[in-house]
């Protein structure tokens, strides 16, 4: 498809910058292009993909506006396939809206919401796997979710649904050659494509089993700090996080609403919760915190449990253990004060929880047992083998739900082939689970999903 109008938007976030970018595209920028920018030298050739330094102008010619770099990409090798002028000027605000304003007045249109996107995904240059990989790219918040991003971007999930694809063309193929010359091949002769089927399956289910990791990865890990009073929860924010977020003192009740920061451990993002301490309130105020612990305890990633080394297990401790139970694939018990002498030993928490619950001695104030405890929390991102390095990881809710639609209609198709089904349905099926997954590319996707997922994108991508 090509556009006929040509839109223009600022590219660069708002605010003083060295440098700002306006991005055109559509068949007029090369004349808009022509028309504003005042070469320094004079053999500007107006060579694609070649920058050329000089002055922009209001149309008339009569006004300076900005020293720039002027950049012009033709069509179709440009990212939205269409002709594209980029403009770098100095990052004034005032300067980029006046050329953009210049620029309007010549007839373009400002851009909407991810529309240079949309524009690349319609005229072919990439598939919506990619356009949404782009705008992860964009808001990445660690190492990894932007490795994650950056794989997707070069396509690797576009061409694993692909893959998928191809075996499923082949199963339907076989299974529409079954009705067409049902009276030609005889049941012995039909294979009637299992063997395609459950490929599908199992690649469906692999990466629906990546979802919760690539979650965790792009999204961050939430780890909730909670223990009785007193045990050092703020203490050991604090020195997770490297800065006084929380206040520390003796008074126990101190902490009664959730206090946040967000870390970074080995490239991943990790928001770390402070939370009230667990006891009997004393005031309205403090059951309105302590409420609020459970809720986020229910949310948490990883729960780390706090317990006091130096003083012997209390009720309170106990009423904590028993409901870590419910939780314990994803708690580590912390036992703080580790530079005052032990009350208490490992084999007291022996009878009150599962082996498997990772134990670690520490001390928040000193920083003592850190190192390890960062570790563990990290261990809760460890990806399936091979799926994060080529970019296999789901990240998007649209794309789990439509592989879990695909899976759905393949595991149906499965059955009534097995059960010596006649073909006509597992053949609907497998078509279902075909558009499923071209839903995911884009390549065959209803308007306002589009709208709807560019819409989320910045102006000017
Ligand atoms: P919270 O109520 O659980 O948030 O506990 P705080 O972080 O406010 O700490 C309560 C008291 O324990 C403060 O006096 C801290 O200095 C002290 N504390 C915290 N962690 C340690 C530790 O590792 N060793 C020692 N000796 N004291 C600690």
């Amino acid at each position: 498809m090509t556009e006929t109008d040509t839109i223009a938007a600022i590219a660069t976030p708002p605010g003083t910058a060295g440098l700002g970018v306006i991005r055109v595209s559509g068949p007029a920028a090369p004349e808009l292009g022509r028309l504003l920018f005042r070469p320094s030298s004079h053999n500007c050739g107006w060579q694609s993909h070649h920058a050329y330094h000089g002055d922009i102008v209001t149309a008339d010619g009569t006004t300076l506006l900005d020293e720039v770099l002027m950049t012009l990409m033709r069509r179709p090798h440009s990212f939205t396939g269409e002709d594209v002028l980029e403009i770098s000027c100095h990052g004034n605000p005032l300067i980029l809206r006046t050329i953009l304003e210049q620029l309007t007045n010549l007839g373009c249109r400002l851009a909407r919401p991810g529309e240079f996107s949309l524009r690349a995904f319609l005229n072919g240059r990439i598939d919506l796997t990619q356009a949404e990989a782009l705008a992860a790219v964009i808001s990445a918040q660690s190492a990894k979710a932007h490795q994650i991003g950056l794989a997707q971007l070069k396509g690797s999930l576009g061409v694993k649904i692909s893959e998928l694809r191809e075996g499923l063309v082949d199963a339907l193929a076989l299974l529409e050659a079954a009705i067409d010359f049902s009276e030609d091949i005889s049941e012995h002769e039909t294979p009637l494509a299992p063997r395609q089927i459950q490929e599908a399956v199992t690649g469906i289910e692999f990466l629906l089993s990546t979802y919760r990791q690539a979650r965790l990865i792009t999204c961050g890990i939430n780890v909730v700090i909670t223990g009785k009073p007193n045990v050092g929860k703020s203490s050991l924010l604090n020195n997770l996080a490297g800065r006084k977020k929380a206040i520390v003192t003796d008074i126990p009740g101190t902490t009664r609403d959730l206090i946040t920061d967000t870390i970074t451990l080995e490239g991943l993002c990790v928001h770390l919760t402070d939370t009230a301490g667990i006891r009997e309130p004393q005031d309205a105020i403090e059951k309105e915190g302590i409420d609020l612990v459970w809720e986020c305890l229910e949310k948490a990633d990883v729960i780390v449990l706090l317990l006091d080394g130096s003083k012997p297990l209390t009720n309170e401790d106990d009423h904590l253990l028993r409901q870590m139970k419910k939780r314990t694939d994803k708690v580590i018990i912390a036992v703080n004060k580790s530079d005052l002498p032990r009350a208490w030993g490992p084999d007291q928490l022996a009878d009150r929880l599962p082996a498997h619950v990772n134990c670690l001695d520490i001390s928040a104030k000193f920083g003592s047992g850190l190192d390890a405890l960062k570790r563990a929390l990290c261990a809760h991102f460890t990806p399936n083998s091979g799926a994060s390095d080529n970019g296999y990881m789901i990240t998007q809710l649209r794309h789990k739900q439509s592989l879990e639609q695909a899976l759905a209609n393949l595991t149906a198709a499965g059955d009534l082939l097995a059960s010596g089904h006649s073909p006509e349905i597992p053949a609907f099926e497998v078509r279902e689970a075909l558009d499923a997954l071209d839903e995911i590319t884009g390549r065959k996707i209803q308007d306002d999903i589009l709208d709807k997922i560019f819409s989320t994108f910045c102006i000017g991508k």
